[in-house]
């Protein structure tokens, strides 16, 4: 029988070939800029990917350019967009762009907005306030005065498919494309764990109680700097009731009625999948 943890979830599979971190560039190399900012993505029209400008390392052009990493041993670099730029060229949404990405470039453009964000939000020291200088043998950020590092920030959330014996309760917020209904998600807090953040996310939404959970697998969802772990959680008591702000609308589903789902490449919607194929249902 198919069982749920030897499913394909792309995420979680390692990026092959890419090499995470800094490194020395020669000069005259040939490198990949990808250009974001203000969550959106600069399209690069004669490239296969649709984002990836190709170049040769000059280092007065491109030495403030943020390294990603070596693709096949050519490194990636990070161009943030400046303000403005996005909205007057017209550049596609990273959100949606990525939702309709291969899996190996959801992955490459995960990373690039997550470091977007970071350079945007973390240029001076938390400690201190002095301006923080790129370190060149990993991804930090470092203060000059007091020496503090910084890193790119993560944080985790979870995200939990809510089930019984014949149906699914998804829910929808206010943000979601018309008519989408999907699985229930928030953030963990400090000094919580996934599991206690479970309870409380689901009983702050909808006022259910949960137990038996099944970790499923993650998913980066760079906005800002979410790590999506992703549940199943099996139904124990109390009727669905949410706040009509943050959840506008949240049911049981049988099997066989689900409305529209969310897109293919997100884990909620693998979360979904993988469990009508556990069950035995065509999705
Ligand atoms: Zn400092």
């Amino acid at each position: 029988m198919w069982h749920p943890l030897q499913a394909e979830f792309p995420q979680q599979q390692p990026l092959t070939g890419f090499l995470r971190g800094p490194s020395e560039i020669k000069t005259g190399e040939a490198i990949g800029i990808v250009t974001c900012g203000s969550g959106c993505i600069r399209p690069v029209k004669e490239s296969a990917s649709g984002w990836l400008e190709t170049a040769f390392y000059d280092p007065r052009k491109h030495a403030k350019l943020v390294v990603m990493g070596r693709k096949n041993g050519m490194p990636l670099l990070l161009r943030l967009a400046k303000r403005g730029e996005a909205k007057a060229e017209d550049w596609p949404n990273l959100r949606s762009w990525l939702l309709e990405s291969d899996a190996e470039s959801f992955d490459l453009l995960a990373t690039a907005a997550s470091l977007a964000n970071w350079q945007e939000q973390h240029r001076y020291c938390g400690r201190c306030g002095c301006k923080t200088q790129p370190r060149n043998d990993e991804y930090a950020h470092q203060c000059p005065r007091c020496h503090l590092r910084q890193y790119p920030r993560v944080s985790p959330c979870i995200i939990t498919l809510v089930w019984r014996e014949d149906a699914l309760l998804l829910a929808r917020s206010p943000r979601f494309a018309p008519g989408v209904y999907s699985t229930l998600a928030g953030f963990i807090e400090a000094g919580e764990s996934a599991e206690q953040a479970l309870h409380r996310e689901v009983e702050e939404e909808v006022s259910v109680k949960i137990g038996n959970f099944k970790y499923l697998g993650s998913q980066s969802w760079p906005f800002p700097n979410s790590l999506m772990l992703g549940y199943w959680a099996e139904y124990q008591g109390g009727d669905i009731a949410f706040d009509g702000i943050e959840i506008e609308d949240a049911q049981w589903y049988p099997f066989d009625q689900l409305p529209e789902l969310p897109a293919k490449a997100s884990i909620s919607r693998y979360l979904i999948d993988s469990f009508l194929r556990w069950k035995g249902v065509d999705s």
